[in-house]
């Protein structure tokens, strides 16, 4: 008997096209450029997006199929990033049938690469009270103001910008969301170091940027609208569940300096068949229960019951997410929808964090301590643990505590919940009808 439920496949056909296409499509000497190409305008990119926004209509379950059967093939995925995730629903989602060709047709080819400005010095939980302003002149916005935790705005082209365009309108109607040039003088990306010794994010100043009144996807004013649209796809897109199928992984944008390279040179092969019933749990966020489960077999942790239950549990909550998916997929077929699902998957996805970090770090000892930051380090490591999972586990102990922050916090997600879902009272104020000019600032 099987000890999981089988994943419903993607339409056979679908499948069998993929596998024709890329039989026909697939060519190791091609540019990373030019095989994104192929990729993107043929629809498998994005394949989730509607069919006039460069993707196939198709569910997220599919959209992962997708993904792993261009990994199994052997061939680059699709240009990952925050333009993939992000940018391109939302402008797909609120967008004109010309921004759409002008934006996500760079995002689906991987010619432009996309972050998201959003956070604030002042401005994280409560996004809505951001100070970041634009300023018409003519056809032109004048923008000043601070962005902070910007991941990957050292290598964007384009930054999914939100501004207040009108500060005498109460705080959630003066702001509007604009597709706006990374590349111009009045912009300064300075990294911050995280503890994990990488730089993903960054601090975004602009100074006098500008940006056409074209580039205002969604209306103005109508920018809290379109920007939760960018967030329900972040919860959703990095909720547990999911999980990525990269045969290879390469930097879209121009940035990066990766479109010019040989795309054979970014993959390793073709990827081995996995299916659902193989044992070790669903793919889970950022971690593995089939990875720490090996590793604890390896060093006899696995004789501890204590050990065994956590990992049970890290199993049991990828596959309750994995579950979440399939219902979700259900209801989508029965044109219904689960109120909450993108905060549920997400708040699941901290859940599987702490826990692949807590039961990670138990199974490894002391090693846990031991974190590398330079390719010497790694190899130091390597040689006095004899192993280079520990390295890994340790790694994403140290990532485990951003995934209940991005996105919106554990807390937020709850209020969302609370408030949108099961109609508790919203908190106390009038922020719906102050106008943001009179509202109390943080000093
Ligand atoms: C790895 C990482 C990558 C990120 N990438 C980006 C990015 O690319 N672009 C971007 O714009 N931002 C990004 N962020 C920023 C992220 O969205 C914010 O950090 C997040 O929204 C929280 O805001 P804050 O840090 O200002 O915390 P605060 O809002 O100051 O919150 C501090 C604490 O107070 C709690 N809290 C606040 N308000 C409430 C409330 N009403 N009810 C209950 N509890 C509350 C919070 O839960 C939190 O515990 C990233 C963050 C991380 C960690």
């Amino acid at each position: 008997m099987s000890d999981t439920i089988e994943t419903p496949t993607a339409q056979d056909d679908v499948v069998d096209e993929l596998r024709t296409w890329l039989a026909e499509n697939w060519d190791a000497d091609l540019t990373v450029g030019e095989w994104w190409e192929r990729l993107g305008l043929a629809g498998w990119a994005a394949p989730g997006l509607p069919t006039n926004a460069y993707g196939r209509g198709l569910s997220r379950n599919d959209s992962v199929r997708v993904q792993t059967e261009i990994a199994e093939f052997g061939a680059l995925s699709a240009p990952g990033g925050l333009g993939l995730l992000l940018a391109a629903p939302t402008i797909a989602t609120h967008g004109t049938q010309e921004q759409i060709d002008l934006y996500v047709r760079d995002i689906v080819t991987g010619t432009r690469a996309w972050c998201q400005l959003f956070s604030e010095p002042g401005a994280g939980s409560d996004l809505a009270g951001l100070t970041c302003k634009a300023e018409l002149d003519g056809d032109q916005w004048t923008i000043n103001g601070q962005k902070v935790w910007t991941s990957f705005g050292h290598v964007a082209d384009l930054g999914m910008l939100i501004a207040r365009t009108d500060p005498e309108l109460p705080k959630h109607q003066g702001i509007t969301w604009f597709a706006f040039d990374m590349h111009q003088p009045g912009v300064e990306v300075r990294p911050l170091v995280e503890m994990t010794g990488h730089a993903l994010f960054n601090e975004v100043f602009i100074s006098d940027g500008v940006v056409m009144d074209d580039a205002i996807i969604g209306g103005r004013g109508n920018g809290w609208a379109v920007a939760n649209t960018t967030l329900m796809h972040e919860r959703s897109g990095l909720g547990s569940g999911g999980g990525s199928a990269a045969a290879g992984m390469a930097t879209p944008g121009t940035v990066a300096g990766q479109l010019d390279k040989r795309v054979g040179d970014f993959v390793s092969g073709p990827k081995k068949r996995r299916s659902a019933s193989s044992g070790g749990g669903a793919p889970i966020g950022g971690g593995g229960a089939k990875l720490l489960i090996d590793l604890a077999k390896g060093n006899g942790a696995i004789e501890d019951p204590s050990i065994r239950q956590d990992l049970m549990k890290l199993h049991t909550l990828g596959e309750i997410g994995r579950f979440n998916n399939l219902r979700l997929k259900a209801a989508k077929k029965a044109g219904q929808d689960i109120p909450g699902i993108g905060n549920i998957s997400k708040l699941a996805m901290s859940d599987i964090m702490r826990s692949t970090r807590d039961v990670g770090l138990r199974i490894i000892g002391a090693a846990g301590m031991l974190h590398a930051y330079t390719d010497d380090q790694r190899g130091a490591i390597e040689a006095a643990t004899g192993s280079p999972f520990g390295q890994m586990v340790t790694s994403i102990a140290l990532w485990a505590q951003g995934p209940p922050i991005y996105g919106g916090t554990d807390q937020i997600q709850r209020n969302i919940i609370g408030e949108r879902v099961l109609g508790l009272p919203k908190e106390p104020g009038d922020t719906k009808n102050v106008p943001f000019s009179e509202l109390p600032k943080n000093a």
